[in-house]
């Protein structure tokens, strides 16, 4: 697929200053925002490439070198986040190699200090009721997160205050160290990495660029979602660093357990106490589905553990397809707190089913106890 070029895709001149090729990222980026184009796969795509876009062009040095050998120059960069890699890595090698190269093997993606890194990605583990997952819903959270400052623009220099290059490792960030055969780079301990020198550190965010903030986000829950499900909003992660776009957040979903229903994929299960009676008489039950009561039909002669399939009464699922079943499982409850009278009426009844003997009306029973009876005949010498 070959990419557009990263200067159209911003509209800005091949000479635009930092400042316009900023504020034509901003504008874009608020444009095709994810969240303000739900479901839009073309807005996600069109989000993507202007991030990366501006990944490259906000960066000098990537910026030099995409000017100089097209995509080649920097594609391995665009999508790591800003790693520089060694191996494979065309033209940089031998631009940059002699700095970044010999003792760390050039392949660890070491990150130039200056570079624009996008944000961290962040996970907030949301619980859901079933009834809320299965309709779908919309959920405030507050995520605590590093937004760019806004004083200092996310530069970390007090507005009005200038920033030099670190005279310690002339902004590279890395110092050379001498130790017996090797030598080691190491962080710069004046300026911790950044290659830059802040005069007079921003009063808000001490010199970082980034603010820690609390924001209360609106998330959509779809219809259907399950535990493990995420659901990405795109750029609602950590702020990048030097300018580097936004990292994503992703919404974890956890359902809670539900006192009369499990969930099962698509389908719900639930238990359906009935008395024996109804069990052995046959009759007409009311079961509780997600969206009201139902009947269901108990044929005569139900044993316990019997499940009853409601088809299409299960749940639909997030990513399409028919919706799934409910399965009631009948289980028989024994009658308790008998008064005499009734004890009575059911020895009655016992004696009517042939006392201790009534094989014919408990196949299970009989077959149980024939089964018990030939086991301890096995067992003889
Ligand atoms: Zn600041
Ligand atoms: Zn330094």
């Amino acid at each position: 697929m070959s990419k557009r070029d990263y200067y159209e895709v911003l509209g800005v001149e091949r000479g635009a200053d930092q400042k316009d090729i900023k504020k034509a990222y901003r504008r874009l980026a608020q444009k095709f925002h994810p969240d303000r184009n739900p479901d839009d796969d073309k807005a996600a795509e069109k989000f993507r490439e202007v991030s990366e876009a501006y990944e490259v062009l906000s960066d000098s040095e990537k910026r030099a070198a995409y000017d100089q050998f097209g995509h080649a120059g920097v594609d391995e960069q665009a999508g790591g986040g800003g790693g520089f890699g060694g191996a494979g890595a065309g033209g940089f090698s031998d631009i940059f190699g002699d700095v970044f190269g010999d003792i760390f093997g050039g392949g660890g993606g070491r990150r130039h200090p200056n570079a624009p890194a996008r944000g961290s990605d962040l996970r907030y583990n949301l619980e859901l009721d079933l009834e809320d997952a299965v309709a779908g819903t919309s959920v405030d959270i507050r995520v605590p997160r590093h937004v760019e400052c806004e004083r200092c623009d996310g530069n970390g220099a007090e507005p009005g205050s200038s920033k030099d290059t670190c005279p310690t490792c002339n902004g590279m960030g890395q110092v050379r160290m001498q130790q017996g055969f090797f030598a080691v780079q190491q962080t710069c301990p004046t300026c911790h990495g950044s290659g830059q020198h802040i005069k007079v550190p921003c009063h808000k965010c001490n010199g970082d660029g980034r603010v820690r903030e609390t924001r209360t986000l609106s998330v959509k829950i779809p219809a259907g979602v399950d535990t493990g499900d995420r659901i990405r909003l795109n750029g609602e992660g950590e702020a990048g660093i030097n300018g580097g776009p936004p990292g994503d957040l992703y919404v974890q979903a956890a359902i809670k357990p539900h006192p009369i229903f499990q969930r099962d994929g698509r389908h719900l299960q639930c238990e359906v106490p009935i008395n024996f009676v109804d069990a052995a008489l046959g009759g007409e039950l009311e079961v509780p589905t997600l969206d009201g009561r139902v009947k269901l039909k108990i044929p005569p002669e139900t044993q316990t553990g019997k499940v009853f399939r409601l088809k299409g009464k299960g749940i639909k699922p997030v990513r399409g397809g028919p919706p799934g079943d409910l399965l009631c499982k009948v289980v028989i409850e024994t009658p308790v707190k008998l008064k005499e009278e009734q004890k009575e009426l059911l020895r009655k009844f016992q004696d009517s089913l042939g006392g201790q003997n009534g094989h014919h009306h408990s196949p299970k029973k009989s077959n149980f106890f024939d089964g018990v009876k030939k086991f301890f005949e096995d067992m003889k010498p």
